[in-house]
């Protein structure tokens, strides 16, 4: 019983384990195919991708002498909270993916 929690599909949640690194561009190829193909038909992600990119070009910007290896910390919270904002957004809506 928890009206409030939505459980996104087990596909966008592998989703979203995978796009730190598929914006990192360390997957392999088959993996991003994965991942491209899922977002493709799935309005949500698709926002949520764009919303990644943006966070990570601001971040490359600042630091992009500094670190080019893996998302900082802070990124990643960053993620997350877009990611949570994304599926309130979705609460109520019919399982799409
Ligand atoms: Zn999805």
């Amino acid at each position: 019983m928890h009206p409030e929690s939505s459980n996104p599909s087990k596909e966008c949640q592998e989703m979203f384990a995978l796009l730190s690194q598929y914006l990192d561009e360390e997957l392999p190829p088959e993996t991003c195919e994965q991942i491209r193909s899922h977002i493709s038909g799935c309005a949500p992600c698709v926002e949520f991708v764009n919303s990644l990119k943006r966070s990570i070009e601001l971040v490359r910007n600042i630091e992009r002498e500094e670190q080019p290896a893996p998302l900082p910390a802070a990124i990643r919270e960053e993620l997350k909270a877009a990611y949570k904002k994304m599926l309130s957004v979705r609460r109520g809506a019919p399982a799409g993916c």
